[in-house]
């Protein structure tokens, strides 16, 4: 792993670091990637997309609400990942002049819960819920359904959960973007690499001159500079330790 150090063409200033689904199946949570296609054994098409939000509310409120009350349960917690990335991106914004962004395709909350500060959640959080008439956004823990009423118009059905579908326009892309064009490091951590616009982030960074790294629990088709294949509650802790000895981080 140490390997990846010596490949560093330049001081690093700027850091992102990209995470998906697979940060977050040791603690529990499904990945989305199943074999069959299916999420939790429905359709992408039934639950994540505007359509079929149409079609059936019901179902898909159900669906996440099904979702939120997983995350909210007392087994479910972050694991060593998540408090790992915690962990460096406390002790890099203290001791060091650079910028570490962190970017989550995940609407978990468990990188909070492990302490990460200033998470950019680009395809929203399953603790919230908006409005579809204000785009009020509400922290949403309780189940939802079509008879909410909304917080700020106090119509029924307006309240849809806070999450981006596929169709719709990821949240956060322009402090996304320019995090990727200073960045000097990038890592993906748990993603499959095959929603946009995230899967091509890791290309964006190297045309800026970034070095890439993925850490999966499979190597994935897409070419970045260091793949490294493993758990990612093993992998992470080891990678991030490593990188905090290199820039001199007391730990
Ligand atoms: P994905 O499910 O498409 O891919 C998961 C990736 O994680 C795979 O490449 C897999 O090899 C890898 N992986 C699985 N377990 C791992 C482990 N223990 N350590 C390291 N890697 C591991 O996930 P995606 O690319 O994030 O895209 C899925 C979409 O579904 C996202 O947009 C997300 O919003 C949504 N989703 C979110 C959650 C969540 O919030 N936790 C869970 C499921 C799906």
């Amino acid at each position: 792993m140490q390997e990846f150090l010596s490949r560093l063409q330049r001081p690093l200033q700027s850091i992102v670091v990209l995470t998906g689904a697979g940060v977050s199946a040791e603690s529990g949570i499904p990945t989305f990637r199943a074999s069959d296609g299916l999420w939790e054994n429905h359709s992408i098409e039934d639950v994540a997309t505007p359509g079929g939000f149409k079609q059936d509310p019901n179902l898909v409120h159900e669906f996440y609400n099904q979702r939120r009350e997983a995350l909210l349960s007392h087994g479910i917690g972050p694991n060593q990942a998540h408090s790992a990335l915690a962990r460096f991106q406390s002790i890099f914004e203290d001791q060091y002049p650079g910028n570490f962004t962190l970017v989550t395709q995940n609407v978990d909350n468990l990188h909070e819960r492990a302490g990460s500060l200033n998470v950019l959640h680009m395809h929203g959080e399953l603790l919230k819920s908006r409005c579809y008439q204000t785009g009020s956004i509400f922290n949403q823990q309780k189940p939802l359904n079509v008879d909410s009423v909304c917080r700020c118009c106090r119509s029924l059905g307006n309240l849809r959960p806070h999450i981006v579908w596929f169709g719709e326009l990821p949240l956060e892309i322009p402090k996304i973007e320019n995090s990727l064009t200073t960045c000097d490091l990038f890592i993906a951590i748990g993603t499959s690499g095959l929603v946009y616009p995230a899967a091509g982030f890791y290309e964006q960074a190297k045309k800026c001159g970034a070095h890439t790294v993925e850490i999966n629990l499979a190597t994935t088709t897409s070419n970045f500079d260091t793949q490294l294949s493993g758990y990612a509650s093993d992998l992470v802790p080891r990678f991030f330790s490593q990188l905090a000895s290199f820039l001199g981080l007391a730990t």
